[in-house]
């Protein structure tokens, strides 16, 4: 059945002016799109990757030198809460055996210099008052460890000095190292966070990749590949002879769009050659037709000839109505080379597609009248089958004409030494389309080149003999009628080509 691809105009039919502003409008449509070329893409889509992962490297290497930082605090933090255990250990030693005064006071100084070295940090985990409440802790027990000291140098004996002191001693004490406790605890807790953090960067960072790979997959998918996709159908049916431009199908334009435009340079090029060769191949259909058509012209003028003779000579001995008979017989002869000569000229005209009312038969007998003569001097004989009461079809006569004379000349080509050329019209058993068998005994089509013969170009023929062009011609008026052609053909014993041509649906 007609395929419902987008129909050619391989023929030249329609207005090329128009088809030419067209395919102008589409070219400047396609360059005047803002520019986004697929290598800004890829690029932008590896700058994405690469942003990512030097953001991701940013924040481990951030993480990693706070937890080293936060690390040589800690160590800072455990020395400072020995020197104050060391201290209170004296503490005790000096009120249980009066012994290692000295060294608490040393310890308690280490201690505070640490703290004043760390003083910054301390304040940022535990904050600035509580720094200032543990600094204000080891300067008070400092004092009372010198007091105690004091004492000790003026002679006071041991049972008051531990009444003055020891009480106050022991809580500060307290305060100091559960202060210094809590600092190691916390800051060992937000250590732990940071690790936690940086154990899980690795996996968002999978994660993330994961998808922005897929998002950077289905992009190229959607920006690339399936441009090329539709591209490459359209050069199929380039191949196939449809030369309709390519439009802008997306917002930007990219390299591919460079293709279409080639693409679409090169179609206008190619139709442009292809309606030269069309018309050449017409005209050598119109040679192969003129030489017939001269010969046919002889009959009817060499019959004129010898009538006007014969009446100049016997003038005289012939009557009035012998005399008129030979008029007649002259005007009869004059009348068929007029005919003969108008068929050749139908056939030559230039025209726009007309659609007229049409009956199939009527263009097999006035195609079968015009190649009478090619298909007599090849000793084929003709065959008809009309079919009866077929109804209408809607088309332009001359074009299809010409899909009849093509078709019926290469029967001709393909019976070289005779045969019988059968053309049957008929209704399609859905009764939708009226069919035009045209069918030879000639050499038929061997299998491996049946897929070509439609294709442009394509011939079997010696050169200077075939254009290749006859039969995509056809296809493309038959198609362009709505219609399409299907061939059969065994080799050896000839070939049926059928013309679809859809029923015109003629109002009642
Ligand atoms: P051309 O006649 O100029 O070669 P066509 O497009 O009309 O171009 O035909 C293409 C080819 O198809 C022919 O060269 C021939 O090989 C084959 N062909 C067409 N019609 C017939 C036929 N009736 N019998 C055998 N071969 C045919």
């Amino acid at each position: 059945m007609p395929s419902d691809e987008p129909r050619t105009d391989p023929g030249g039919a329609g207005d090329p002016a128009a088809g030419a502003d067209r395919g102008a409008d589409i070219q400047r449509a396609l360059r005047e799109r803002p520019s986004f070329s697929i290598r800004a893409r890829i690029g932008l889509g590896f700058l994405l990757l690469f942003l990512l992962s030097l953001g991701i490297s940013i924040a481990s290497l951030l993480i990693l030198t706070r937890v080293e930082h936060k690390l040589l605090f800690l160590e800072a933090a455990g020395s400072y809460l020995f020197e104050l255990q060391q201290a209170r250990r004296f503490e005790k030693n000096f009120f249980l055996y009066g012994t290692n005064l000295e060294d608490a006071l040393e310890h308690v100084r280490a201690a505070k210099r640490i703290l004043h070295e760390q003083g910054g940090d301390v304040a940022r985990v535990v904050g600035r008052d509580r720094l200032a409440a543990t600094v204000g802790h080891v300067e008070r027990y400092e004092d009372l460890l010198q007091g105690v000291a004091r004492g000790v140098e003026s002679g006071e004996d041991a049972g008051s000095r531990a009444r003055r002191f020891e009480g106050e001693l022991r809580t500060h004490g307290a305060e100091m190292v559960l202060m210094s406790e809590r600092l190691v605890a916390k800051e060992r807790e937000s250590i732990n966070t940071m690790l936690d953090v940086s154990r899980r960067i690795p996996i968002v960072f999978l994660v993330l990749l994961l998808l922005l790979s897929l998002y950077v997959a289905n992009f190229l998918a959607r920006q690339i590949l399936a441009p090329l996709n539709r591209l490459m159908q359209d050069t199929r049916r380039i191949a196939q002879g449809v030369f309709t431009p390519i439009p802008p199908r997306r917002r930007y334009r990219d390299e591919l769009s460079e293709l279409a435009m080639a693409l679409n340079h090169m179609m206008r090029e190619l139709a442009h050659r292809q309606d030269l060769l069309v018309q050449a191949h017409k005209l050598k259909a119109i040679g192969t037709l003129a030489a017939g058509v001269a010969h046919e012209l002889n009959n009817p003028l060499h019959n004129i000839m010898l009538t006007a003779e014969s009446l100049r000579e016997d003038w005289r001995g012939l009557s009035d109505e012998d005399r008129l008979d030979m008029v007649r017989d002259l005007v009869d002869q004059s009348e068929r080379a007029r005919r003969i000569i108008r068929n050749l000229l139908d056939f030559t005209r230039e025209s726009e597609m007309k659609a007229d009312l049409l009956q199939v038969n009527d263009l097999v007998t006035e195609t079968l009248a015009l190649v009478s003569n090619q298909v007599k001097l090849a000793k084929v004989k003709v065959v008809r089958r009309p079919g009866e009461n077929l109804p209408p079809v809607h088309g332009d006569r001359q074009q299809l004409n010409q899909v009849l004379l093509n078709l019926i000349l290469n029967a001709t080509d393909a019976m070289p030494g005779g045969g019988t050329l059968t053309v049957t019209t008929a209704l399609s058993p859905e009764r939708d389309f009226v069919v035009i068998e045209v069918a030879d005994t000639g050499v038929g089509i061997p299998d491996h080149i049946l897929p070509n013969i439609f294709d442009p170009f394509f011939t079997t023929k010696p050169q200077g003999k075939g254009t290749g062009l006859g039969l995509s011609v056809s296809l493309g008026i038959v198609r362009h009628h709505g219609g399409d052609i299907r061939v059969h053909s065994r080799a050896g014993r000839g070939t049926t080509f059928e013309v679809l041509l859809p029923v015109a649906r003629v109002p009642a």
